[in-house]
């Protein structure tokens, strides 16, 4: 079995996988499911060709990466510290370090046998900004390379390392990004990576060695073999943009999946500071040096026999801190009070993010922050575009006005004269008219009739019925 750190497991710092960057901070410890464990007949398992094939990529860095199998799924342990140095290059650090995770027994990755394809297909783009996406062959979780602000791309952002990954809240090393350095020991005939819908995820050419032909959306096709997969792009998705396959979305994140464990509050952004190398001097025991200010600083921690960390944080003058945590209580570290103010906010903010997450999931691929048509801040058209309607100046859009402006938005919008606006003239480009983006956005509400034209009347009924419903409020 794995030389895993036995980190003290009842920890109040107990992390979902996932929880890194995000501003909510959930510690629901009934997510996980009890897994179904194949313990009755292992062997045999194993000599399935088909588990043989999945294994293959995770056999490749045994004993680091266990695996056993059930009827349904590849069961894969580590604790997350890959052989590679960690963390240099990063430039935007929130002062997290790797540390060993138990993903191990019941709280192992789990990969799907016979990965299904979903009947609504979910995009990376506007769901699981939380939680592991895949799985690297070295048994290092991958993470949406979009951060959980639903926008920031942490490659992009300078938040990863030389080797596309970087620590969590919990101190949890994962990857962004896909690992293709793993080929180093893979070769290119086995994949990197599996998503966690259970397809695998190949680097940039074909297992053959062949090029890559279309890829869908999500950066997979159909290979050679007739079984689609996913390949590694150098830039965004990088890897699976979403699932093919089917995976339960709860929460924000692929479920189950394993949790993190942290040993030490949440630490903050050190902005400036630059990562520049990496030490194991001892086992057990790691260094990492910064720069801040041109200037060299260290932490260095030491995973201690009893499950504590000790932390020795050197400044630019040689002077040493050391803080030790076990996971428990908090020596030196930030207050406890606000461990709880962070856990109260979880419990406030639990329901409406469990709406944005259903509101994301029902709008199929809209990208990251897309425009919310529930934001209260977002001004009614005649409101938002009335000095340009405003013909006269004198503050106020009067209804002639308004019908004024329809008239020129039909005639100049309607290229070929037939007296309406079609869908290609509604989003051809060039005019900078202030009803025009609202016809290309709206096009289908505003075309009453659904003949894909919208007629002068449906253009006029419809803003003339905003105006009078806004001058009910305000107008004369
Ligand atoms: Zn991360
Ligand atoms: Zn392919």
């Amino acid at each position: 079995m794995l030389s895993i750190l036995p980190i003290v497991s009842s920890s109040s710092h107990s992390h979902p996988v996932g929880d890194d960057e995000s501003i909510f901070h959930h510690s629901h410890s009934s997510g996980t499911q009890p897994f179904l464990l194949a313990q009755a007949s292992p062997t045999e398992r194993r000599d399935d060709p088909n588990i043989q094939s999945i294994a293959a990529s995770f056999h490749a860095f045994h004993p680091l990466v266990q695996t056993r199998a059930d009827n349904n799924f590849l069961y894969v342990e580590s604790n997350s510290m890959p052989e590679h140095p960690m963390m240099v290059g990063i430039t935007a650090w929130q002062q997290q370090v790797p540390l060993p995770q138990p993903y191990t027994g019941d709280n192992a990755w789990r990969i799907p046998l016979a990965p299904k394809p979903a009947a609504n297909p979910l995009s990376a783009k506007s769901n699981f900004f939380r939680g592991a996406i895949a799985l690297a062959a070295n048994g290092v979780p991958i993470f949406n390379p979009i951060k959980n602000d639903g926008k920031t791309d942490t490659f992009l952002a300078g938040e990863l390392d030389e080797y596309g990954g970087h620590s969590g809240r919990a101190d949890d090393y994962h990857y962004h990004i896909a690992p293709l350095h793993l080929q180093e020991t893979l070769g290119k005939s086995l994949p990197v990576a599996y998503a966690l819908d259970g397809y695998p995820i190949y680097g940039l050419e074909e297992p053959d060695g062949s090029k890559v032909e279309k890829l869908d959306a999500f950066n997979g096709h159909i290979g050679p073999d007739g079984d689609y997969h996913y390949h590694a792009t150098k830039t965004y998705p990088y890897l699976n943009g979403g699932f093919h396959g089917e995976v339960e979305n709860r929460d924000g994140q692929v479920h189950p999946q394993p949790r993190a464990k942290g040993v030490r509050p949440y630490t903050r952004p050190l902005r400036r500071a630059k990562i520049i190398a990496w030490e194991e001097p001892n086992e057990q025991s790691y260094s990492i040096e910064y720069t801040l200010n041109r200037k060299s600083h260290f932490v260095n921690y030491t995973l201690l026999d009893n499950g504590s960390v000790r932390f020795d944080f050197v400044d630019a003058q040689g002077n040493t801190t050391t803080e030790t945590y076990d996971g428990k209580s908090v020596r030196g570290g930030g207050s406890r009070e606000e461990r709880n103010n962070g856990r109260n906010r979880d419990r406030q903010d639990r329901r409406p993010r469990d709406e944005l997450e259903r509101q994301r999931a029902d709008s199929s691929d809209r990208g990251p922050r897309g425009p919310d048509p529930n934001d209260p801040n977002r001004k009614p058209w005649i409101e938002a575009h009335a000095a340009e309607v405003d013909a006269d100046k004198d503050g106020e859009v009067s209804r002639p006005e308004l019908i004024a402006e329809i008239a020129k938005t039909l005639q100049t919008m309607d290229t070929n004269s037939d007296k309406s606006i079609s869908k290609e003239e509604a989003q051809a480009r060039g005019n900078r008219l202030p009803m025009a983006g609202f016809v290309k956005g709206h096009f289908d509400e505003l075309d009453k009739n659904s003949d894909t034209k919208i007629s002068s009347k449906e253009l006029s009924d419809s803003f003339l019925r905003m105006y009078d419903r806004q001058g009910q409020k305000k107008r004369k």
